[in-house]
This record gives structure tokens, C-alpha cells and sequence, in this order.
């Protein structure tokens, strides 16, 4: 089936906290199709997370589960393409009746459907037939469906009748996991010092990282040197700027939260446990150090802490950068991370 790709497989989409719910619930829908409580199954997150990896997966274990199922995947552009082409030739009919013969549909992007007012209307009617029909319905798209704009209402509240689940970035340890996969499969090999680096600084999507080794097996063999951690920063440097993103308080906030594995919210509580007070606090000299933005700002950033606050904590933490080796490290390491991100 050209519509698969077979690299696509369970088997090669790692699982972490970030992607748990959705890789176990397409599992199940592979399993048993249509006779699960996870109809339609609605994946999303933003780009390079995985969507088209995992609903491609969920139709090559659906194929080689039950062979004789008919599974589809297809693009919603595709879909509002062929109908389109249908529709010009009076033929809106066959291509409904196309579909509704299908056992597993497979709609990819469904947030390109906005405004496509005739295409929604065909697919409600196909949407519909088939969860009637005890079919199963696995749809991906960038935004959760309530928060998808120029889809007909009806739709939305269909897709709601199922399991929406979202992907989000892999943590550190799944990336490392992702990159050891990635060369596994490609036969290469690199020192343990360098896969932690990638990992390390791309925090992006699973798109760049798979970049990044690119790049570098690219640049190892271009140059004809052994990959080793200078070239590491060196690669990761060019690949870094050519997404050139101004770092912000969010940006920073976003990699303390993720490097001392604390959530957005209590970084901002009014909390006294030490780790958090600690983490805001090396938040607050990062943002100081790192942006433009003025102590009022970056208080305000905190849940409306006062600019003395800020004063206070990028002092604190010079004074333990001092005295305490973890925690110096700690902020050493996140420095370069928040360098890598602003070049
Ligand atoms: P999206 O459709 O959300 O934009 P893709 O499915 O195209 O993202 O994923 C981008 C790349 O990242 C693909 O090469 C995919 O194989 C890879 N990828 C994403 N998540 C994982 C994962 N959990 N394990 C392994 N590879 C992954
Ligand atoms: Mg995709």
C-alpha cells in the first residue's frame, strides 16, 4: 500500500510521559478496531512530534494484525483533492461510497479541513457511516479539537465522542532513547558524551533532533573526522541558528522546568520547597542575564512577583553558585543550554 510507509511501526516510536496515553490507545485501536471505546482516536501536538509516525503506525499493525481489514491513510489535503476532483465530475457519490467501505480511515491534519465547508460535508457523511458501522476512525491534527478553528461544530463534537490524546516534546531521557534507536537502525555509533549533548539541547520536536544527528553524521564524514563532542557543538551550533529564535522568559522557564522536572505551575506557586524556590530562582537569573527584559517584567513573569524578588534571587544564586558544586553545575549546564538557544 503506497499510502503506508512500513518504517512507520510501534516498534520504532519510543514511548515516554510524553506520548504515553496516545501510543497505549493507538495500540489498542490496532488491536481492535472499531470495537474499542477510543472512536474516532484524535492525535495531536504541534509539528515533529509524531502524529503521522504514530497514525501510520497504528495502519501497519492494523495490517498486520488483520490482514484482511481495509485500512486507509490519507492526508486531508488529499481527501479535499479528491474531492474536489469528484465533485468537478458530478461523482461526490462514488467518492463517498468509497470511503464508507473502509474499515480503519486514517485522516492525517485534519485541522487543514478549516473552511473546506463541501469536504467537511463529505467527510461528516463518511465520518458518520462508519461509527455506525462499528469502523474505526483515527484522526491527527496540531491542535486539541476544542481549540480547532473552521470545523464544522457537528464534527468537533463527534471527534469528542472518542479519545483525544496529545504528544508532546520527549523528555531528555526519550530523546537519548530516540537518538540510541535512530543510530541502532542506521548502523552508526557515537560516543555516549556526544548522544547526551543532542539530546541535551535540542528541545525543539523529534523532527530537529533527528536533524541534528543528521547534520552531524553529515558533517563527520563531509570532513572526515570522528564524531566527538567539539564537533557536536560545533554542528549544534549552525543548527541551532538557523531557527534563530530570540530567547524568551517563557523559552527559559520552559527548559528549568524541564531540567529539574518541575511542572510550569509550581514554578510559579508561592511554594517554600527548597528544589522549586531554588528553580525559580535560577529562572529569574537566567531571564535576567539572558533577555532584554526589565526586573519588573521578569517578576511579573512569576506570578506577579515584585522587581526586589528578582534582585534577591539572581543574588542567591551567585552566592550558592559559590558555595555548593551541584548546584553551580546545575546552573552552568543550564547556561549553556539557554546559549545554544539564543545564538
Ligand atoms: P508530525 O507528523 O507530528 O509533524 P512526524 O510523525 O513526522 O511528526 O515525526 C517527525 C519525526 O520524528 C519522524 O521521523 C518520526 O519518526 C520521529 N519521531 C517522533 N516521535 C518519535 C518517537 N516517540 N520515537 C521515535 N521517533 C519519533
Ligand atoms: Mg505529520
Amino acid at each position: 500500500d503506497p499510502q503506508l510507509n512500513p518504517i512507520y511501526t510501534f516498534d520504532t516510536f519510543i514511548e515516554g510521559d510524553c506520548n504515553r496515553v496516545a501510543r497505549r490507545a493507538g495500540k489498542t485501536v490496532a488491536e481492535k478496531p472499531g470495537a474499542n471505546s477510543f472512536n474516532p482516536l484524535v492525535i495531536y501536538g504541534g509539528v515533529g512530534l509524531g502524529k503521522t509516525h504514530l497514525a501510520q503506525g497504528i495502519g501497519n499493525e492494523v495490517k498486520r494484525l488483520h490482514p484482511n481489514k481495509v485500512v486507509l491513510y490519507v492526508s486531508s489535503e488529499k481527501f479535499i483533492n479528491q474531492f474536489q476532483d469528484h465533485s468537478r465530475n458530478n461523482a461526490i457519490n462514488d467518492f463517498i461510497h468509497f470511503y464508507q467501505l473502509i474499515d480503519v480511515l486514517i485522516i492525517d491534519d485534519v485541522q487543514f479541513f478549516a473552511r473546506a465547508e463541501k469536504s467537511q460535508d463529505a467527510f461528516f457523511a463518511i465520518f458518520n457511516h462508519l461509527h455506525q458501522s462499528g469502523k474505526q476512525l483515527v484522526l491527527t491534527s496540531d491542535k486539541a479539537p476544542k481549540d480547532l478553528d473552521g470545523l464544522q461544530e457537528r464534527l468537533l463534537s463527534r471527534f469528542r465522542w472518542g479519545l483525544s490524546a496529545d504528544l508532546q516534546m520527549a523528555d531528555y531521557e526519550t530523546r537519548i532513547e530516540i537518538l540510541e534507536m535512530k543510530m541502532k537502525n542506521d548502523g552508526l555509533d557515537m560516543p555516549r558524551e556526544v548522544v547526551k549533548y543532542v539530546a541535551y539541547n535540542i528541545t525543539t520536536n523529534v523532527r530537529e533532533l533527528e536533524g541534528a544527528l543528521i547534520s552531524l553524521l553529515a558533517q563527520s564524514s563531509l570532513n572526515k573526522r570522528e564524531i566527538d563532542l567539539e564537533l557536536a557543538k560545533k554542528v549544534l551550533r549552525n543548527f541551532v541558528k538557523t531557527s534563530n529564535k530570540e530567547i524568551t522568559i517563557e523559552a527559559i522557564q520552559k527548559m528549568v522546568c524541564e531540567y529539574f522536572d518541575v511542572s510550569y505551575d509550581k514554578l510559579l506557586q508561592k511554594t517554600r520547597k527548597r528544589e522549586i524556590v531554588q528553580a525559580r530562582q535560577i529562572t529569574m537569573y537566567l531571564a535576567k542575564s539572558f533577555t532584554k527584559n526589565s526586573l519588573k517584567t521578569i517578576g511579573e513573569h512569576f506570578g506577579g512577583r515584585d522587581h526586589t524578588t528578582v534582585i534577591h534571587s539572581c543574588q542567591t544564586v551567585k552566592d550558592l553558585m559559590d558555595t555548593d558544586t551541584l548546584f553551580r553545575e546545575n546552573v552552568m549546564e543550564l547556561t549553556q543550554k539557554v546559549q545554544l538557544a539564543s545564538m
